[in-house]
């Protein structure tokens, strides 16, 4: 296995917030040159670091809002958040649950703060990510998995050095929670201090991590809390050295190699179904969602 070199270590870029529950770092595709043709099949990275929201009894959050094409991801690290949506789903996730949302064809959903976190307000920190569809997936029915963190399989790492949760792909024998279109390796590196984990990607699949808690050391160059590195497509083969107790979220994806065009909330192939999914909203094919 050839090692898989560093292309890239980007700090936090400074924050702004999401309606008024979500204060994010935009890495994806905002950021230094990670857009969406460099990190599909990752095309949107928000990480919302950890900070303090004070107690109130409105819950903070996104209103309804729609989106086609590909489907959104939210990890949760601290504080709880509860999704609805028009296909009928809703689900509260807390600390180490995922929630997989496909919206696919088009679904219209909320995000908030759940309402006994809001009430009590404390420390809250998420990643969400949106991950694409193929072209032949991007109009099939929206689909919802809330994952918790029970369900997601966790790797014993040896010499006591942590452990690896596998929310998507493979991690050696452990299958992740979610099921994915495309190849999708989503994963948790928890680590002791002075534990160690190897991961293997083939080299032409998009690959990065983001340092969540804790110092780190990456193929002996160290990396900070909250900043991405973005790994070269050559060589398979990274360590990541817990410098002190660590969470780092390790991506790797197959690329999906075809046309983007994305606006706002809906990211297809062409501008012609850029066009058709503002239509269909009007039209009211994405359903019906209270604010
Ligand atoms: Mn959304």
């Amino acid at each position: 296995m050839a090692i898989k070199k560093i292309e890239l270590i980007a700090a936090p870029p400074s924050p702004h917030m999401v309606g008024d529950g979500f204060r994010v770092h935009n890495f994806i595709p905002s950021a230094y040159h990670l857009d969406m043709q460099r990190m599909t099949p990752f095309i949107m990275l928000d990480y919302n670091s950890k900070f303090y929201f004070t107690p109130t009894d409105k819950p903070r959050g996104v209103s309804v809002h729609p989106h086609r094409g590909f489907e959104t991801v939210t990890i949760a690290y601290h504080g709880k958040v509860a999704h609805h949506d028009s296909a009928g789903n809703s689900g509260v996730i807390g600390e180490g649950d995922v929630q997989w949302m496909t919206a696919a064809s088009g679904v219209l959903h909320k995000e908030y703060h759940e309402k006994e976190f809001s009430k009590a307000g404390g420390y809250f920190q998420m990643v969400q990510l949106w991950v694409n569809l193929p072209a032949k997936d991007k109009m099939s029915k929206p689909k919802y998995q809330g994952i918790t963190n029970a369900e997601i399989g966790k790797y014993i790492l040896h010499n006591d050095s942590g452990i690896v949760e596998v929310i998507a792909g493979a991690y050696k024998e452990v299958k992740g929670a979610a099921s994915t279109f495309t190849p999708v390796h989503m994963q948790n590196a928890k680590l002791k201090k002075g534990g160690e984990a190897v991961f293997n990607f083939p080299a032409n699949y998009n690959t990065f991590l983001v340092v969540i808690e804790g110092n780190v050391s990456i193929n002996d160059e160290e990396v900070l809390e909250n900043h991405l590195v973005l790994f070269e497509n050559e060589g398979e083969e990274f360590t990541i050295a817990a410098l002190e107790n660590s969470i780092v979220l390790v991506l790797s994806g197959e690329p999906i190699n075809e046309p983007i065009a994305a606006h706002g909330p809906f990211v297809m192939n062409t501008r012609q179904e850029i066009l058709q999914a503002f239509d269909d909203v009007k039209l009211g094919k994405f359903g019906f969602l209270e604010e």
